[in-house]
């Protein structure tokens, strides 16, 4: 039996999808309710008056109508649009970039309101900033650290030993870096070098005002955005064999229960 529902939230589209002739499926993320899949109705209709507040990137303030099978967006007001974010194609890069990181990271209804704040924040930056790199890393970094994926950068994962500027090297599948004692016996994976080093501890636990301050070059750049792809895929692909895995379990319990005659708890 489905309950009547309606709520009021913020929200930012992070993604959208064309729906039928004139809809909408929306991907928000929502600071109580995490990221929530939502229909707007005739939304591509050029009459239609919430199509502007709810473009990709824009946060607004929704009224959602609960729905059997999806959400119903009943009324949509902008608070900030962030309007270079689509007209300006490297800040929409940057800015997809981000909405894909959050989207892949997150399940639906794990709301946090510290991931929301960032993700604004990040927005109104890549909407202004200069320098658009630091912008998207620096949420990279923090993103990683609020939904529980912060890498190590201070202890070595496998002996603990604090850990100084040199020779050490990234181990995604253990969690953070690892000390050179330790990093010999695995040559494959990608060493740090201390400029990368002091960048990745930076971005991990600095305000951003203060990463702003490190000088960058272009080298140190590619390679902290190397070290942090690596370590996002590879907790991406942990992640989706993880869901994979939860969806043949509870598939697993429904045949179970199927064939369980009810016992009347
Ligand atoms: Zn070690």
């Amino acid at each position: 039996m489905t309950q009547e529902r309606q709520y009021r939230t913020e929200a930012v589209v992070l993604k959208r999808s064309d729906f039928g002739e004139a809809d909408r499926i929306l991907t928000l993320y929502t600071p109580e309710r995490g990221k929530v899949r939502v229909l707007a109705k005739g939304i591509r209709r050029i009459t239609s008056r919430k199509a502007g507040h709810l473009e990709v990137f824009v946060r607004s303030r929704l009224l959602v109508h609960g729905d059997r099978d999806l959400d119903i967006v009943a009324q949509a007001e902008s608070v900030e649009t962030y309007r270079s974010l689509r007209e300006d194609l490297r800040r929409a890069a940057c800015a997809y970039f981000a909405a894909e990181l959050l989207d892949g990271f997150t399940g639906e209804e794990e709301g946090q309101a510290a991931v929301y704040d960032l993700l604004v924040e990040t927005l109104r930056r890549l909407s202004a900033v200069r320098d658009l790199w630091l912008a998207t890393h620096y949420f990279e970094m923090r993103l990683l650290g609020l939904l529980g994926y912060r890498p190590e950068l201070f202890f070595c994962v496998r002996c603990r030993a604090p850990l100084k500027p040199e020779g050490n090297v990234l181990d995604p599948a253990a969690g953070g870096l690892v000390c050179p004692r330790c990093a010999g016996d695995d040559p494959n994976l990608p060493t740090v070098s201390p400029q990368a080093f002091e960048v990745l501890r930076f971005l991990q636990t600095r305000p951003y005002e203060v990463c702003a301050t490190l000088s960058l070059t272009n080298r140190i750049r590619r390679e902290v955005e190397n070290l942090l792809e690596g370590y996002d895929v590879y907790l991406m692909e942990r992640r989706l064999k993880s869901a994979a895995f939860l969806r043949d379990l509870r598939r697993h319990w429904q045949t179970l229960d199927a064939q369980t005659p009810e016992s009347g708890t």
